[in-house]
């Protein structure tokens, strides 16, 4: 079908067929329908952006867009899924929105499932119906920011009024922003006090929704299953134990709250970062990111438990603590230019990283003979997800800890395959775990062999994402190399053939970090900042003289440990 746009307010026309024009009954902007288009925020429950666009309709259309290129297969990603997400995370996602759907559905109303570009879509859509109002909620990443602008502007042109509510996070970064003077604070200290109280969820329950109006010629579909988008024969042995979807959301909240001492004795850092039957913290992580729970919602929920429980935990290690650490980043990220890379973020700290294309792969693939280390990244293939503390000893162990792998390379790893994958928090968590900004004690390393003893001395996590290493006796579970051929024998695991030698060794690696770190912000101190390019090469090329002449110290040294 061909569309003759003719302006703003415009009488517009519809080829229907080759030879015959005919008048649309709709003038443009003028229509009593409204289009609220979920892309985030995912829910039924404290969501103004559909609120807004229900009251007074005559119709509704409740619109998700596909965008293939975030959905659909790519075969030469590392696990199955496509090029920016795990298969785990277009499951949850699909799931979440078959969720809506229903929910929909019981109120009068479905989900319109359309594919393809999300902005010539949506402006499409705008352009065959009755629409007057279009709702979306407010979006802070720059994939959105940018998106946005194309819509809402042609909405604008168009006459059609545009509601775009902050409802994705507790508070608005820019009120934040503008409170600091015009840049983000960068301590949580600092956000807190600036910060103050959220504004409380909205409240209405709806007995129904506004009928969906005239669909036209738009190609309309259910929500697809996996087999639809192409995983018909995905290989995927053991999928998240997460189902996605608003409901899935609620029952998870109700569930935490129940527990009130729990939920007022939390304190993040005493978590066990190895219990994975039944983790130490929430799992709301992958609701919250694709709002199919409101913040707004679980902050009230958490304050209404500490109203009957006074003494509490505060933050930052509470769990209201967990929920200010999101609003810190997504301020952070928002009044930060380049804040997803080193380059041109003036809150960075300029290191000279290695591209280490090997170290890399062992890491992702949970291939560098440190169990606790490789059990972690199983899990995060297998699952989607992880305990905070987990996280910590993968990212550390990466870049700053022993590898010393650039940030961006890990960030996107887990922003490809973490459900709760999230722009704000998964770039700014990785900047503080290699110590390239908000925290700066490069020295404080996560020992890959002693960390998780302290939580799971038996290695039960271990050998439930290793099984190739459940036999091994406690003893050697987290350094099996240093069990004897006779051990590694009776457990199946010869290390080298069945699990691999360890990619580095911890003492000398960790040491040569700690080294390059000091060199590296020596440099930045040196020049307040200002690292150019070259200044990075010139390190680079002296770190790596150094360390060709310490490895071949340490190599003799790492072997002789072996073989103590
Ligand atoms: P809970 O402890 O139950 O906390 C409740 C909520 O508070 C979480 O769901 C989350 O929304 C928020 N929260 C908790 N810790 C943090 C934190 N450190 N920073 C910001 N918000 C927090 N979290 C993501 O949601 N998406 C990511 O992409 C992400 N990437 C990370 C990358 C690294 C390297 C690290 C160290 C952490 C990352 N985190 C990320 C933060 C944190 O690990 C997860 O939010 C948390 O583990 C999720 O589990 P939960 O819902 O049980 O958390």
């Amino acid at each position: 079908m061909l569309l003759l746009w003719k302006g703003a307010k415009q009488r517009i026309w519809f080829k229907t067929s080759p030879m015959r024009l005919s008048p649309c009954a709709n003038i443009m902007g003028s229509g009593s329908g409204s289009l609220v288009w979920f892309r985030k925020g995912i829910r039924i429950h404290d969501n103004p952006a559909l609120e807004f666009a229900s009251r007074g309709a005559s119709h509704l259309y409740p619109v998700f867009v596909i965008d293939p290129h975030y959905m659909e297969p790519d075969p030469n990603a590392s696990t199955p899924g496509s090029s920016l997400a795990g298969l785990n995370r277009i499951k949850f996602l699909l799931e979440s929105l078959v969720d809506l759907d229903l929910n929909l559905k019981t109120l009068g109303s479905r989900l319109l499932i359309l594919k393809g570009d999300p902005a010539e879509v949506v402006i499409r859509c705008l352009k065959e119906w009755n629409v007057g109002k279009l709702c979306f909620e407010y979006d802070t990443e720059p994939y959105y920011q940018a998106l946005d602008v194309k819509v809402k502007n042609f909405a604008l042109d168009a006459g059609i009024e545009v509601f775009s509510p902050v409802s994705h996070t507790l508070f608005n970064p820019t009120d934040i922003i503008k409170k600091n003077g015009g840049k983000p604070p960068l301590s949580y200290q600092s956000f807190v006090k600036l910060a103050g109280e959220p504004p409380s969820p909205i409240s209405t329950v709806y007995s129904s929704l506004p009928p969906v109006g005239h669909l036209g010629s738009c190609d309309i579909s259910e929500v697809p299953t996996l087999r639809d988008l192409g995983y018909g024969d995905a290989e995927q042995d053991e999928f998240s134990p997460f189902k996605g979807g608003e409901s899935e959301a609620l029952k998870r909240l109700d569930e935490c709250m129940k527990d009130k001492k729990w939920v007022a004795n939390f304190e993040k850092p005493k978590g066990n970062p190895s219990a994975f039957l039944k983790p130490a913290t929430t799992v709301l992580s992958p609701y919250l990111k694709f709002g199919c729970l409101s913040a707004r919602y679980f902050y009230q929920r958490i304050q209404e438990v500490y109203k009957s429980m006074p003494k509490h935990a505060s933050p930052p290690v509470s769990l209201i603590g967990q929920l200010l650490w999101r609003e810190f980043f997504y301020t952070a990220a928002f009044g930060t230019p380049n804040f997803d890379r080193m380059t041109g973020n003036r809150i960075c700290k300029q290191v000279p990283w290695k591209d280490d294309d090997k170290l890399l792969e062992a890491w992702r693939e949970g291939r560098t003979g440190f169990p606790w280390i490789d059990a972690i990244m199983i899990q995060l293939r297998k699952w989607g997800w992880m305990h905070h503390l987990a996280r910590h000893s993968v990212a550390c162990f990466l870049t700053r800890g022993d590898l010393f792998v650039h940030w961006e390379r890990g960030r996107d790893v887990f922003g490809r395959l973490l459900i709760d994958s999230d722009w704000a928090i998964n770039n700014g968590n990785w900047m503080w775990l290699s110590c390239s900004s908000f925290f700066y004690q490069y020295n404080r390393i996560y020992s890959p062999t002693t960390f998780g003893k302290k939580y799971d001395p038996n290695g039960d996590f271990i050998r439930h994402f290793l099984p190739v290493l459940k036999d091994m006796p406690r003893e050697y579970i987290y350094e099996p190399w240093t069990a004897p051929k006779s051990i590694q024998n009776k457990a199946n695991c010869i290390i080298g053939k069945d699990y691999p030698m360890s990619v580095v060794s911890h003492d000398s690696a960790s040491k040569e970090c700690r080294r390059k770190m000091g060199e590296a912000y020596a440099l930045n101190k040196e020049l307040n900042g200002l690292v150019s390019e070259d200044d990075l090469k010139k390190l680079r090329r002296k770190l790596d003289e150094s360390e060709r002449q310490g490895q071949q110290g340490g190599a003799k040294r790492y072997k002789q440990q072996l073989i103590g």
